[in-house]
């Protein structure tokens, strides 16, 4: 191994994501149906703001509901291997030889 971090599967969906209630604001996750706290409806108080139309849809839609554009394959995106520069915390989705950001050399 190299001195890069490899960030697999540490960067949670947006169902584990860790969210203050907007009507109380204690910690709940966008996987509860419900504040613990308040009760307030959480999945009605998150949206999912659609990168393409720009319209607010469900926050575990797999499809834009006006555009169609499509989530699910964002996220398959955004799960591919990262790596990070230790040094400088510049991100390539390629294993570098040396960070074209700070010039570290890592191998
Ligand atoms: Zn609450
Ligand atoms: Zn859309
Ligand atoms: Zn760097």
């Amino acid at each position: 191994m190299g001195l890069l971090d490899t960030l697999l599967g540490k960067e949670s969906g947006p169902k584990g994501r860790k969210e203050k209630c907007p009507s109380c604001g204690a910690d709940v996750t966008l996987d509860m149906e419900r504040c613990p706290k308040c009760g307030v409806h959480i999945k009605s108080m998150f949206r999912k703001k659609c990168p393409k139309c720009n319209e607010l849809n469900d926050i575990d839609a797999e499809r834009c509901e006006k555009c169609k554009y499509d989530f699910a394959a964002e996220l398959a995106r955004a799960k591919k291997t990262v790596y990070v520069c230790p040094i400088c915390g510049y991100r390539a989705d390629y294993y570098m030889l040396r960070c074209p950001s700070c010039n570290t050399r890592f191998v």
